[in-house]
């Protein structure tokens, strides 16, 4: 492709990007699609000669649109967002085209440079003091799995990477039950294993208890075993559960164990000043996650990692064969070192042009409405006879049933055959979950573009959908 295709073909890509999100609003938000669908438009085999740029491009939009599921979507309240703000769109596409390996200082120093001033933004911008340093992993998990190792790294003195685990005390790692799975799959990839993952059980509020967790970590001191660290759980995908930071974290101190703060969701809200009671002592963990690709509006891939002494991160994961020294610089950031991949891309540039483009005020505003319009539905819904609300809104989540009284059979299923009706009908999109061995609709708000028309669309729709069951 020459310079001139490459410009033409660049615009008509920025036009069809104005022009789908001009238009999201009439699709159906979750795909509307039998499985094997799309894949049946595709050749089975690569072409062997090149192909014309317009044919590649007609066949993107007659297969691809309509097969994606809308994440973008105004009414999108499943699962957790996923949002991207135009602007960082944008800085996407600067940065994809310069695709630069950011896996050092030298291979980019504006990369690694914007990427400590940006985590250091973000973290003012969540109020975390200013010992907290970071980086930019790809996402969430990844950071669990690199403060997890960091927990086993530490408490075997730094012998683990080297020697492996065996004949070594079992590693143990405490979370409550409500945690995220990222925490187990960190623990099987880590070789730490899914039975050295103490589950602490929750107390009404759905938070990790505290005295459980303390006789967890003394019953296996006495047991010989090697307790390590301890994630919390700071807004729980499923529910919103949190656990009582302060108290976790100092319990964690006093017994000599790494903490790690998972509020892969909840954190960006903590750029509002009176969401930040949810993760109270905050500032005594050695370790927090947040997911700017979420709520805040950074497109994946972008999870803010911070940590208090990077120093025990680095010990854990740097690794220097000959070719990836930089000499003679010294004190250099190289952000490899903080993280299990090697190569990475250019991340903190979306999170320049967001936090620019739309100002901490701008963020903060849309957050308070996502949360003010959730807790709103939650209460119109709880007002009709025949819904019920489960967990009440914890941020902009919440769950509830349709529980309609001439219905005598399962209401499991009566509320399972819900969401599929309702997704079916492509005006909202919502997810389930399972909460106390029921089946419950979760509705969470956070889409960067939703309205509160959008939210009395949902309203609409979830009535309108059960009573038509
Ligand atoms: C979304 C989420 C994760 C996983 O995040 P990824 O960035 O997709 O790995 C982990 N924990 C919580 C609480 C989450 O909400």
């Amino acid at each position: 492709m020459d310079n001139e295709s490459f410009r033409y073909w660049s615009h008509q890509a920025a036009d069809w990007a104005a022009d789908y999100r001009a238009s999201i609003g009439e699709r159906p938000v979750r795909a509307q699609m039998t499985p094997g669908a799309i894949g049946k438009l595709i050749e089975a085999t690569p072409p062997e000669a090149p192909q014309s740029m317009e044919s590649i491009f007609a066949d993107f939009e007659r297969i691809v649109p309509d097969g994606m599921t809308h994440w973008q979507h105004p009414r999108f309240f499943a699962y957790f967002q996923s949002n991207a703000a135009p602007a960082a769109v944008i800085a996407e596409q600067l940065a994809g085209v310069m695709a630069a390996q950011c896996m050092l200082w030298q291979t980019s120093p504006a990369a690694t440079e914007l990427e400590i001033k940006m985590v250091d933004w973000l973290r003012q911008s969540v109020g975390l003091p200013d010992e907290f340093k970071g980086v930019l992993q790809d996402t969430a998990s990844s950071a669990t799995l690199c403060a997890v190792l960091t927990m086993r790294e530490r408490a075997l003195g730094w012998s683990g990477n080297q020697q492996g685990l065996a004949g070594k005390p079992a590693v143990r790692i405490y979370a409550s039950t409500r945690t995220h799975t990222s925490v187990d799959k960190a623990l099987w990839i880590a070789g730490i294993g899914q039975d050295n993952l103490v589950k602490i059980p929750t107390d009404e509020n759905f938070a990790m208890r505290v005295d459980a967790l303390r006789a967890a970590i003394a019953a296996d001191r006495e047991n010989g075993l090697l307790p390590a660290g301890v994630v919390v759980c700071v807004g729980g995908t499923s529910i919103g559960a949190t656990d009582n930071v302060q108290a976790v974290c100092e319990t964690a101190r006093e017994a000599g164990l790494y903490s790690h703060v998972d509020a892969a969701w909840a954190g960006s809200a903590m750029i509002c000043p009176e969401f930040r009671r949810l993760w109270r002592g905050v500032e005594l963990a050695d370790s927090i996650v947040i997911n700017p690709h979420k709520w805040l509006g950074a497109s994946m891939e972008c999870s803010a990692h911070f940590v208090r002494e990077p120093q025990t991160l680095v010990k854990t994961l740097a690794i220097q064969p000959e070719y990836l020294k930089t000499h003679g610089k010294d004190g250099l950031v190289n952000f490899s070192e903080w993280s299990v991949q090697l190569g990475r891309r250019f991340r903190a540039l979306k999170v320049w042009f967001l936090l620019r483009a739309y100002g901490l005020q701008g963020l903060r505003a849309r957050i308070r409405n996502h949360v003010a319009w959730s807790e709103q539905l939650a209460a119109r819904l709880a007002s009709e006879t025949d819904f019920e609300i489960v967990t009440a809104p914890i941020l902009s989540l919440f769950s509830f049933r349709y529980t309609p009284s001439n219905h005598d059979t399962d209401l499991d299923a009566l509320n399972l055959k819900l969401i599929n009706a309702i997704n079916d009908d492509g005006r909202i999109y919502l997810t389930q979950t399972s909460h106390d061995g029921k089946l419950v609709v979760r509705f969470v708000a956070g889409q960067f573009d939703t309205q509160e028309s959008d939210i009395d669309i949902a309203f609409t729709t979830i009535c309108e959908v059960a009573r038509a069951l």
